[in-house]
């Protein structure tokens, strides 16, 4: 199967910034056989997409987000982090198999509206007799088709042991470590096309065991997959390190062995330039979400700083209770806003914010070589942006027009060389169904929280 998409601008992301203002693409299966200016080759049969007044963008990568709290967003909206995880937990200590699928496929249908192509998942709660939340997410994720990395997340630190979480949502160690090697023998799929890879990521300093993050760090590495953990998001947790364990977050994960290419923390705010140097030295990504810590006021990340030093750095939404919009076209845009206003003018530019969005992302995830740039022989992953409608027409450069500008409708998105979205409209899942589905789940759980 053949696709060509032409007549459009060209921001490819590759090594050298190359982009084109009249060019084209050819996927051919789930690859992208050729990219260049002008018309493409002709090709026999395929499809053929008229890209005339769009943009063509590498899919974006969504480096951190919890699908589930799709159905749990607008509580306790004026609300610190630790008020809103104390609000929020016992509604989320109701959810099971049917509302996480529920809450996955709207969050993810989202996503992919705007111009999502791989995103990961970070979820953590396992309330007991729950059924199978992992597999609902992934369910709802081969159904919107997008290209997914839904980690197995835990909590042993209940409120009874001194963490934040009531102790119904936590779990034993060994039934955590049992659980997430299952998930990573039944699903994990290594190879380059992959749609489908796991990690390992207990939830926060906060709410998990020193024992868990040592253990959880041994077992990834044993079985070859990523290490995920919130770290240095708010003052609260900064303080509660210094209080529990005397350091700081970073220097507390760095004596459990949670640094390495194989490591991305969300977040990653109050670092200082310790941190900072050992996350470079060691190659630890940041998933930097400026709309989820605006919303909750806890700090805007030092970007310019991470970057300058060579931190993998990548974009996330974060949880939709914590970020209602999730819209990930909007995190560049915020990412260069708040690194500008703390830096000044030159902290981040226009293509810098794009590449965050994209290989950034896809660096972050362990995914260079497969994604986050539009280059031959990397797999299709594209978003094609309308820009002539009159939001956009007349913004003099296209990638100015996309980060800058409103959020603009998509022509396409293509995932694994497949379409998902098609001039605005989502062709994988009944996008009015999901909605009524969403609002009578969300309603059912409050009810059950009482
Ligand atoms: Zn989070």
């Amino acid at each position: 199967m053949t696709l060509v998409i032409e007549g459009c601008a060209v921001a490819t992301v590759d090594p050298a910034g190359t982009e084109y203002r009249d060019g084209h693409v050819v996927v051919r299966g789930n690859r992208i056989a050729a990219v260049g200016p002008g018309r493409a080759p002709e090709v026999q049969g395929g499809n053929r997409i008229d890209g005339r007044g769009c943009l063509l963008t590498p899919g974006l990568v969504n480096t951190h987000h919890h699908l589930y709290q799709w159905v749990t967003r607008g509580l306790a909206a004026d609300a610190t982090l630790f008020e809103w995880l104390t609000t929020l937990y016992p509604i989320w200590a109701g959810i099971d198999a049917d509302a996480t699928r529920v809450a996955a496929t709207g969050a993810l249908a989202s996503l992919a509206r705007t111009g999502c192509t791989t995103t990961t998942d970070h979820h953590y709660l396992f309330p007991r007799d729950a059924g199978d939340l992992l597999g609902a997410t992934i369910e709802a994720a081969a159904q919107v088709g997008l290209r997914f990395h839904p980690t197995r997340g835990s909590m042993d630190l209940g409120q009874s042991a001194g963490g934040l979480p009531p102790d119904s949502v936590v779990e034993a160690l060994d039934d955590i470590l049992v659980a997430s090697q299952d998930a990573v023998s039944r699903w994990h799929d290594p190879t380059f096309d992959s749609m489908l890879r796991i990690g390992l990521a207990p939830c926060s300093p906060f709410s998990v065991s020193p024992e868990l993050l040592r253990e959880s760090a041994t077992l990834a590495r044993e079985l070859g997959v990523r290490l995920h953990t919130h770290a240095a998001e708010t003052l609260d947790e900064h303080d509660y390190c210094l209080r529990t364990h005397g350091c700081t977050p970073a220097a507390y994960l760095e004596q459990l062995g949670w640094v390495g290419p194989d490591v991305w923390y969300a977040h990653g705010i109050h670092l200082d330039d310790d941190a900072i140097a050992t996350l470079a030295r060691t190659g630890t990504g940041v998933a930097h979400c400026p709309t989820s810590n605006a919303r909750i006021g806890c700090g805007v990340a030092r970007t310019a700083d991470l970057l300058a030093a060579g931190v993998p750095v990548g974009l996330g939404v974060d949880g939709a209770a914590s970020n209602e919009s999730s819209s990930l076209i909007e995190e560049p845009r915020n990412a260069l806003l708040f690194a500008r206003q703390r830096g000044g003018p030159s902290a981040l530019t226009v293509r810098t914010a794009l590449e965050l969005a994209t290989i950034g992302g896809a660096r972050t995830l362990g995914r260079a070589a497969e994604i986050g740039s539009l280059e031959p022989g990397k797999l299709a992953d594209l978003a094609l942006w309308r820009l002539d409608g009159p939001a956009h027409a007349g913004i003099e450069d296209p990638v100015t027009a996309l980060i800058l500008g409103a959020a603009p409708p998509l022509a396409a998105l293509v995932v694994n060389g497949r379409i998902v979205v098609r001039d605005g409209e989502i062709r994988t899942i009944d996008e009015a169904a999901t909605g009524r589905d969403v609002a009578r789940a969300q309603a059912a759980l409050v009810a059950k929280a009482g």
